[in-house]
């Protein structure tokens, strides 16, 4: 084995001999040459194989082709290969696909959907100008969203009418066209036809029934008028029509139900004013209101409902009426009653001979027994005199301590008239605070004297109600029946009197 020595003197020959410059990097590598040769293992010369020794097998062999002799050479390499193998797998992939998108695109700018033609022309122009993330995103998202809502549902339509392969447009457009070249027309009129007339018809508006009716009738019979631009004219035409007609018509019958809803709400508030809320009929038909469905009923329902409801509303107010007019006869009658009794009670008043008040005879009685007086007059010649008594400013002693008041010191009067006068004497009550007393066998003379009699004691009596003392005075007229020509005028006078007794002051009598 050769020594040390011996190695780097060889080495250094060789540098000489092969003329390579004195740098570390050469020496280190002739060094290791002349090493290996002689069978030196330098640890330090070994440090390039043990790179290599870790890389792949292909890697290996590439190196051994060129000749790697350090690690220089082998970084070198290692980066270039690296560089390399970037450029033709990523940049190339992506290059390719920008192509591949740029011809897609193109593809479908060439085909008839609006849509997809204005977005692959958008995307072109895009992608020349911007070919950064966000940009190729955004129309990542356009396409997205074109796929996504893309509906190829009316491709179905044609099925009504032809077969037709849809999955090549070509082939599609072929088959429409053959299909219709077919001399089918009549087939497709055929099928046309009915769903034109179910257009057509039935319209709410009764008024173009007849038009509809006719035109429907022509292209049942013969479908293949549709081809013909006069029928067609027609038939946009009746459309319009109908759905003017129609709208009017629907006009006509809302405002129909709303007159229904507004008789029954008229009905409804009257009925609750008369009967209880609780009222049976009135919640059935709060009931029915509630089920009429104005979406899903048809007209014709709702109208059924609505008149049921009034139907029923009408029963309602009927029986109520029924009975307001039952009550109503028994309220007359009562009151027919009423007044019939009010009468006989004023009759029996009338009819009875004692004053209830004063006790004295009454008004009935005072003219009976005046007629007896007169007649014992006219047939015996038994004259009388008649005193009128009237109570001075009596409406005072009743405002000033009350009807009550007013009444007890009338009854008061009337025993005080009772008591003086003698048993064959009359005193009547001739109304109000009047009294007249009929003195038999009496002249004018007399007849003063005890009128003035009566008017001194009343003057002087203690008329009592509750602590108050009354002062009651009266007014006296007098006359004698010689003296005049009938009872009536005898009356007459002594109303006179009495009358002048009050214009002279009252509190006095006075006689003629
Ligand atoms: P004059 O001195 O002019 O007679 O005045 P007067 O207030 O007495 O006369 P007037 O005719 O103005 O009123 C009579 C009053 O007598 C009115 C009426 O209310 C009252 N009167 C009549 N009958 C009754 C009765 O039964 N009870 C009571 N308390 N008052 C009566
Ligand atoms: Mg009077
Ligand atoms: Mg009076």
């Amino acid at each position: 084995m050769a020594k040390i020595n011996d190695i780097i003197r060889e080495a250094i020959k060789q540098m000489q001999s092969q003329k390579k410059v004195w740098t570390p990097l050469n020496y280190h590598e002739v060094f290791c040459k002349v090493a290996k040769e002689n069978g030196l293992i330098v640890e330090e010369c070994r440090q390039l194989d043990k790179y290599i020794e870790k890389l792949d097998a292909s890697l290996k062999q590439e190196i051994s082709n060129f000749k790697v002799k350090n690690l220089d050479e082998l970084f070198m390499f290692l980066s270039s290969r690296l560089s390399r193998s970037l450029k033709s797998d990523t940049s190339e992939i992506l290059e390719a696909m920008y192509v591949l998108a740029r011809r897609i695109l193109q593809s479908i700018a060439v085909l008839h959907n609006k849509k997809a033609t204005d977005l692959s022309n958008y995307s072109l122009e895009k992608l020349k100008t911007k070919n950064d993330l966000k940009s190729i995103n955004t129309l990542k998202d356009k396409w997205f969203d074109f796929v996504t809502s893309y509906d190829d549902s009316f491709l179905k339509k044609i099925d009504a009418y032809c077969t037709v392969d849809k999955t090549d447009l070509e082939k599609f457009v072929n088959g429409i066209v053959k299909c219709f070249n077919n001399n089918n027309d009549q087939a497709i009129y055929k099928k046309l036809a009915p769903l034109i007339i179910a257009t057509l018809s039935p319209s709410i508006a009764s008024s173009i029934d007849d038009d509809l009716a006719s035109i429907s009738y022509e292209l049942r019979n013969s479908p293949e008028i549709l081809a013909t631009d006069s029928i067609q004219d027609d038939i946009k035409n009746m459309i319009k029509k109908r759905v003017e007609l129609d709208k009017k018509e629907m006009k006509k019958k809302i405002s129909e139900v709303d007159k229904i809803l507004l008789e029954i709400e008229k009905k409804l508030i009257s009925l609750i004013a008369v009967s209880s809320s609780s009222n049976k009929n009135v919640k059935k038909v709060r009931n029915e209101l509630e089920n009429i469905n104005f979406q899903a009923d048809s007209f014709e329902m709702i109208q059924t409902k609505l008149l049921n409801i009034t139907d029923s509303l009408e029963y309602e107010t009927r029986t109520l009426n029924d009975k307001m007019i039952e009550n109503q006869k028994i309220i007359r009658s009562l009151k027919t009653r009423n007044e019939k009794l009010e009468k006989a009670l004023i009759m029996a008043k009338k009819e009875s001979k004692k004053d209830f008040l004063t006790k004295l005879a009454s008004r009935r009685a005072l003219d009976e027994e005046l007629k007896k007086i007169e007649s014992g007059y006219t047939r015996y010649k038994i004259d009388y005199s008649v005193c009128f008594v009237d109570i001075d400013h009596f409406k005072m002693v009743n405002d000033t301590y009350g009807h009550d008041a007013g009444d007890i010191v009338l009854s008061a009067l009337g025993k005080i008239l009772k008591k003086f006068t003698r048993e064959m004497d009359f005193v009547g009550r001739y109304g109000g605070e009047e009294f007249l007393m009929v003195l038999p066998n009496t002249h004018l003379q007399n007849a003063v004297e005890f009128a003035n009699k009566i008017k001194d004691i009343i003057a002087n009596f203690k008329f009592l109600y509750k602590n108050d003392r009354i002062d009651v005075k009266v007014s006296i007229g007098v006359s004698e029946r010689k003296n005049n020509k009938s009872l009536e005028e005898t009356i007459k006078k002594a109303d006179e009197m009495l009358y002048k007794a009050k214009q002279n002051g009252r509190n006095r009598v006075c006689f003629s």
